[in-house]
């Protein structure tokens, strides 16, 4: 090597996009706390401390509950992996990218699945999604809870009423929904969930919060065989975390300072109010977009408060807004994903960054970005968030 590259200083952004989100500045500290070896006693507690914090975010009595080392996807495999075994059917509901995902991995792992598919920036119709199944038998429905492609957020409750029709076990993706919007496994009867430590949760990306309740324990103790993703094994998993703590894999001891800090804090602040803030924060974002003549993708009931997908204007250059939110404000958002590559933005009001401040900051950085793209707002976004913001509940 002829020069030694310089010591990375990241610059400071604003992340506003659909993850990862801001951190909180205690959780930042955490993750620099000295590291641990993965079996050391003082780690192995604090691991029993997040497992008790988790289940009660989670409303999870079970203890099937603990953090796979990987992203939210990795905890999307894990449930699948372990759940499904090879000729299992599963039903799964998609209506936007990452139902597509839920489908394309069970697949991978040797399920028979069978989409019904809904339209992208709605939500699901549960009858279109029993439709799909008549006739079938099936061992998992799974669906997304909040489809951070579109914006939506589903209502669990009719999905939890099919699979029990069906007498499949319910699987939701909670990537994006757990810390910024009720979540309830034990009395919203989920069998099977997975989640990710860098949206709502705010801290950094690597780990992915799961549980398996009681009849999803039972389907994978039945298994003819062990799963195929021998990392992401939920029996050797479980033993880790809570068994012998027979070695498995050398977990990251500076994530798990990270997620038991990022878990103290939605504990501390309280569920309800946390999510009330979220509300009130996303009302307020999405009141300032119309302002300026923007259309949200989902409809007002079924948008999630966490993220709002807007509509770019045609004749704008999608890409060239975002570049400039980065380059002259430092705020990240998103853009589509697969066939709303090019025609979406994102804006993630996610955890530790839903706050009134970033609510004005996203809204005024756009209307300057876009007005350097020709764009003419129609009316003013700060005035009409900042009515929001003031408003009673
Ligand atoms: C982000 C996301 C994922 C994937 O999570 P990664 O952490 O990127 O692996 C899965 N499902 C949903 C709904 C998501 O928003």
């Amino acid at each position: 090597m002829k020069q030694l590259p310089a010591a990375l200083a990241p610059p400071r952004r604003v992340l506003l996009g659909p993850g990862p989100s801001e951190v909180a500045p205690s959780v930042q500290g955490a993750l620099s706390h000295p590291t641990l070896g993965h079996l050391d006693p003082w780690l192995l507690a604090a691991m029993d401390e997040i497992r008790a914090m988790l289940r009660a975010a989670l409303g999870a009595s079970s203890d099937w509950t603990l953090a796979a080392s990987g992203t939210g996807s990795s905890g999307m495999e894990a449930v699948l992996a372990n759940v499904l075994e090879p000729g299992d059917s599963i039903l799964v509901g998609t209506c936007g990218y990452f139902g597509a995902r839920i489908a394309e991995i069970a697949e991978r792992h040797g399920a028979r699945v069978t989409r019904a598919e809904g339209e992208w920036g709605r939500a699901l119709d549960p009858e279109r999604v029993r439709a799909a199944a008549a006739g079938k038998r099936f061992q998992a429905l799974a669906v997304v809870h909040a489809e951070t492609s579109t914006g939506i957020l589903q209502d669990l409750a009719p999905f939890r009423e099919l699979a029990g029709e069906l007498g499949a076990l319910l699987l939701v993706d909670a990537v994006t929904s757990l810390g910024c919007v009720p979540l309830d496994c034990d009395a919203m009867g989920i069998d099977g969930l997975w989640s990710c430590t860098q949206k709502g949760l705010s801290c950094a990306s690597g780990l992915a919060p799961l549980t398996l309740g009681e009849r999803a324990r039972g389907k994978v103790a039945e298994r003819a065989r062990p799963p195929s993703a021998w990392y992401l094994d939920l029996e050797l998993l479980t033993r880790y975390w809570c068994g012998e703590h027979a070695y498995h894999h050398t977990i990251s001891s500076n994530l798990l300072y990270g997620l038991h800090e990022a878990l103290r804090l939605v504990l501390e602040e309280g569920l309800e109010p946390r999510f009330e803030r979220h509300r009130r924060h996303g009302r307020a974002l999405a009141a300032g977009l119309e302002a300026m003549g923007l259309e949200l993708l989902a409809p007002e009931a079924e948008r999630m408060p966490q993220l709002a997908a807007v509509r770019a204007p045609a004749g704008l250059e999608e890409t060239r807004v975002r570049r400039r939110m980065l380059d002259e404000h430092g705020i990240e958002i998103g853009g589509g994903l697969g066939p709303l590559k090019g025609k979406l933005w994102r804006i993630g009001l996610m955890g530790a960054g839903s706050t009134p401040r970033n609510v004005l900051l996203a809204l005024a950085a756009l209307r300057c970005a876009l007005a350097a793209e020709g764009f003419r707002p129609r009316g003013d976004p700060l005035e009409a968030a900042g009515a929001a913001l003031v408003e009673a509940p």
